[in-house]
C-alpha cells in the first residue's frame, strides 16, 4: 500500500499501536506481517476461512480427513523428547469423544491453553493412541462477558489469518472491528462503475467487511478476487502505459548494419556463430535498422553465448557512426567484457574504455573527454557508467548485461545518456513464459536456445564434510590434468565480517592443503586494480585454483576451470546456485560441481539442494525457484521494476492475471490520458498507488 511519508499521520495512515486493543507490542508482531497503518491492517487479507457450520462432532472425525471441531480443554502439558524437541499437548472433549492436538517447537503456546476454555481446532486427523492432530489450526473461544469479544463470534465463518509469532488470530480479530467502525468510511472505491458491474464485484467497503467478517464463504472468496484483479490490473495498466510511451516514441535511430566493420569481426572470432545466435541477432538487427527504437529483451541460459552477440550489435551501431555502451552489475564482469574485447575491437580500429568506480580520476577525466568527442566508441562499464556527468557524443545503443541485477531507475538512467538510443537487456535469468508477457510486456522478447557446440554436461555432486578427503583427491587429479578449480564461499551483506573471515580462512588452508598448487584469492573487498590482477592470472592459468566468494557469480567465464567446489551450498538459492554453476562448463571439457552440503538429509534446504544435484535446466529450476520462494522474491522489484504482488499469486492467479491485462491494455486503448470522466476513479487510484510514476500519464 501506499504510505504517506509526512511526519503527522492520521486516518487510514495512522500507525497501527494506536489502533484500540492494538498497542506497541502487538504492532511490532504485526509489522513483521507487513501491516503498519491502519490501511494495511484492514487489507490484511485472511489466508483461509474456517466455516463453522461445518464443525464435525469429535465421535464423527474419520482418520485421515480434514476436519474441525469445537470443544473444551480438559488436560494440558508440555513434554520434551530427543528426537522431535518441544511437544505443547492438550485435550479436548465435546462430549462425543476426546481428541489429542500436538504442537511440536512452539513453547510459546504452552502458556495460551487453560483447561475449561472453549476451543476451536482444525486440521488433519490422525491417530496415536486416540484421535489426534498435529500442528492444528486453533482458536480460544473467549465467552466471557465483554461485549466487545463475544461480536466477533456471532457469524458462522472464521477467518484465519496469516500467523505471525506472539499473536493470536482472535487478537486480529478484536481490533478488526475496531478498524472497520472507525475507518473503513475512509477507503475511496479503487475500480470504475464498469469494472465493478461488469464482474460483479463488490464495493472496495464491501469487500473489506466480506473478507473480515464474511457472512458466508462465497462473500470472502469473490472479496479476495476482487482485490487480486485490482492489484493486477493497475499492474498491467503501468506495462499498458509503458507500452504506449515506447510507441509514441517515433523518433529512434536507423541503424541499419552496414557490414564493413562486422564482417570483419566475425573473421576475428575463434568459432562460427551458432544458429541460434544468428537467429537472435537477425531480430536485434531488424529492430536496429527500423526508425523506431529498439526495446528488447535476450533471453539465453548461462554460458550460451550472449555477450558476442551484444558486442556485435554494438558494432553495427559503430557502422552508423553512433557510440554504444554495455553496463554490467559487477566490476568483475565488466572488468572481463573489458579485457576480453578491447584488443579485438583495437584490430578492429575501434577504441574502447572501462568506466566502473574504481577507474581512477585521472584516467576517468581523460576517457569522459574522449567519449564526449566520440574518439572512444565503445564504452563498457558498472553503473559507474550512467553517472552525470558522463556525456556521450551520440549514443545509438545501450545494452544491459544480466539485467535482473539492476533497477528501473538504472535503466532509465543508461537510456537517458541518449536521445532513444536502442536498447538491448540480456539476462540468464528465465521467466516462465506466461510471466513474460505480463511482466516485459513492453519489452520484445529473444530466446537464445541452444548452447554453443561441444558442451558437455556439468556433473553436480551433493556431498558432505565427510568426504572432503576424496574431494581433495579429486581437486589434485584434476590439476594434474591442467584444469583449473572454483572454492566458493559465501558471502552475504548481513555477516559480511564472518563471512569474509571464512573465506579467507579457507583460502589459507587450500593453500596448505594444495602447497604444491597455485592458489589465489579473490572478494568484493579487494582493491580494484589487486582483483583485475588476480582474475587476469586466473585467466592465464597462472593460478590452479581460485578461492573466491560469490563476486564470480554472474559472467565471468575461463573456460579452462572446470571444478567448482562450492562451501555451504545451503546459504544459496536455487538460482544463485545455477548462475554460480554456470562459470563452469563453458569449453569442450567435463565439467564438476561439487557441493559440500549440510550433515544431516533432514536439513530443510536438502530438497532444494537434491534438486539441484539432479536438474540443470535453467528453465526447470526458475520454476522450482518460484515454487519455493514464491514470485515475490524471483521477480523482486529489482527485476522487472514492477510493484511486489501482495494479494495475488502470479501462478495460481493466472486467469485472473490475463482478465486484468486484456482490461487495463483496452483502457489505455480507448482513453490513454485516462481523461473521461468515467476513468477518474482509476485516474486518482493510479497516481495514489505510483507516485513515482505519474509521467507515465502525460506520455499519450
Ligand atoms: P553468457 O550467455 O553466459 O553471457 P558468454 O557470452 O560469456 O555466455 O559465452 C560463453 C562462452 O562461449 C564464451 O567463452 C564465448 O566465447 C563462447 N562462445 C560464444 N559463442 C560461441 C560459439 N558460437 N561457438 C563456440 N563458443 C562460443
Ligand atoms: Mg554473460
Amino acid at each position: 500500500m501506499t504510505k504517506n511519508k509526512t511526519a503527522y499521520k492520521t486516518g487510514l495512515a495512522l500507525p497501527i499501536q494506536y489502533l484500540k486493543n492494538i498497542g506497541p507490542k502487538r504492532a511490532l508482531y504485526l509489522k513483521r506481517i507487513g501491516v503498519e497503518t491502519i490501511e494495511d491492517f484492514l487489507f490484511l487479507v485472511p489466508r483461509r476461512y474456517i466455516d463453522r457450520t461445518k464443525i464435525s462432532k469429535i465421535r464423527e472425525l474419520t482418520t485421515g480427513q480434514h476436519g474441525s471441531v469445537y470443544g473444551k480443554i480438559i488436560a494440558t502439558g508440555t513434554r520434551k523428547t530427543k528426537a522431535k524437541g518441544n511437544i505443547v499437548r492438550i485435550v479436548v472433549t465435546d462430549q462425543t469423544d476426546i481428541l489429542e492436538a500436538v504442537w511440536f517447537n512452539r513453547p510459546d503456546l504452552k502458556s495460551g491453553f487453560k483447561t475449561n476454555q472453549p476451543v476451536i481446532l482444525s486440521g488433519n486427523v490422525t491417530y496415536y493412541e486416540r484421535k489426534q492432530m498435529v500442528n492444528p489450526f486453533y482458536e480460544i473461544i473467549t465467552e466471557d462477558s465483554d461485549s466487545d469479544k463475544s461480536f466477533v463470534y456471532t457469524g458462522s465463518i472464521i477467518p484465519i489469518y496469516p500467523l505471525t509469532e506472539g499473536l493470536s488470530n482472535w487478537e486480529i480479530r478484536r481490533p478488526m472491528q475496531n478498524a472497520i467502525n472507525s475507518y473503513l468510511h475512509l477507503i475511496p472505491e479503487s475500480l470504475s462503475h464498469s469494472i465493478l458491474n461488469q464482474y460483479s464485484f463488490p464495493t472496495i467497503k464491501n469487500t473489506i467487511t466480506n473478507l473480515h467478517f464474511p457472512k458466508n464463504l462465497i462473500d470472502a472468496q469473490i472479496g479476495q478476487e476482487r482485490l487480486k484483479f485490482e492489484e493486477f490490473f493497475y499492474l498491467e495498466l503501468i506495462l499498458a502505459l509503458r507500452k504506449l510511451a515506447q510507441s509514441c516514441q517515433q523518433k529512434g535511430y536507423t541503424l541499419p548494419e552496414k557490414g564493413f566493420i562486422t564482417s570483419k569481426f566475425l573473421k576475428l572470432l575463434p568459432f562460427q556463430l551458432t544458429q541460434g545466435q544468428n537467429k537472435v541477432l537477425s531480430q536485434i538487427k531488424a529492430d536496429m535498422a527500423k526508425p523506431t527504437s529498439m526495446n528488447r529483451l535476450l533471453q539465453g541460459d548461462v554460458g550460451s553465448g550472449k555477450t558476442v552477440i551484444a558486442v556485435y550489435a554494438m558494432l553495427i551501431a559503430i557502422e552508423n557512426a553512433f557510440q554504444a555502451a554495455l553496463m554490467a552489475p559487477t566490476e568483475i564482469l565488466a572488468e572481463q567484457h573489458y579485457l576480453v574485447w578491447h584488443d579485438k575491437l583495437k584490430e578492429l580500429g575501434i577504441d574502447s574504455c572501462l568506466l566502473t568506480s574504481s577507474t581512477k580520476t585521472a584516467q576517468r577525466k581523460s576517457y569522459l573527454a574522449d567519449i564526449q568527442t566520440n574518439k572512444i566508441k565503445i564504452i563498457f562499464g558498472t553503473h559507474a557508467l550512467i553517472e552525470q556527468d558522463i556525456k556521450f557524443h551520440k549514443l545509438g545503443l545501450a545494452i544491459i548485461d544480466e539485467q535482473h541485477r539492476f533497477g528501473v531507475m538504472q535503466r532509465a538512467a543508461l537510456i537517458n545518456k541518449g536521445i532513444n538510443p536502442d536498447f538491448l537487456v540480456m539476462t540468464a535469468t528465465p521467466i516462465p513464459r506466461t510471466l513474460q508477457m505480463t511482466l516485459y510486456g513492453d519489452l520484445e522478447i529473444s530466446v537464445l536456445a541452444e548452447k554453443p557446440p561441444g558442451r558437455k554436461r556439468i556433473i553436480t555432486r551433493l556431498t558432505t564434510d565427510k568426504e572432503r578427503d576424496k574431494i581433495y583427491k579429486f581437486i589434485q587429479d584434476k590439476i594434474t590434468e591442467v584444469r583449473q578449480v572454483y572454492i566458493v564461499c559465501p558471502l552475504i551483506e548481513e555477516s559480511e565480517k564472518l563471512d569474509l573471515k571464512a573465506a579467507i580462512k579457507t583460502y589459507e588452508q587450500t593453500s596448505k592443503i594444495f602447497a604444491q598448487f597455485r592458489v589465489g584469492l579473490v572478494h568484493g573487498k579487494l582493491k580494484s586494480s589487486e582483483r583485475i590482477n588476480i582474475m587476469e592470472q586466473f585467466r592465464r592459468h597462472e593460478l590452479d585454483i581460485l578461492v573466491t566468494t560469490t563476486v564470480i557469480e554472474v559472467g565471468v567465464d575461463i573456460a579452462n576451470a572446470t571444478v567448482m567446489v562450492i562451501e555451504h551450498p545451503e546459504r544459496f538459492g536455487l538460482a544463485q546456485l545455477h548462475q554460480l554453476r554456470g562459470r563452469i562448463g563453458r569449453g569442450q571439457e567435463t565439467s564438476y560441481c561439487i557441493l559440500i552440503g549440510p550433515d544431516s538429509s533432514f536439513a530443510p534446504a536438502m530438497h532444494r539442494l537434491k534438486f539441484f544435484e539432479q536438474n540443470d535446466d535453467g528453465f526447470l529450476l526458475a520454476e522450482k525457484d518460484l515454487e519455493i520462494r514464491g514470485p515475490g522474491q524471483l521477480l523482486g522489484t529489482r527485476q522487472h521494476g514492477l510493484p511486489d504482488l501482495r494479494f495475488a499469486d502470479l501462478t495460481e492467479d493466472r486467469a485472473l492475471l490475463f482478465k486484468a491485462r486484456d482490461e487495463a491494455f483496452a483502457l489505455i486503448d480507448a482513453d490513454p490520458n485516462l481523461s473521461k470522466p468515467e476513468n477518474q476513479i482509476i485516474r486518482s487510484t493510479f497516481l495514489s498507488k505510483f507516485k513515482d510514476r505519474t509521467e507515465l500519464l502525460r506520455v499519450g
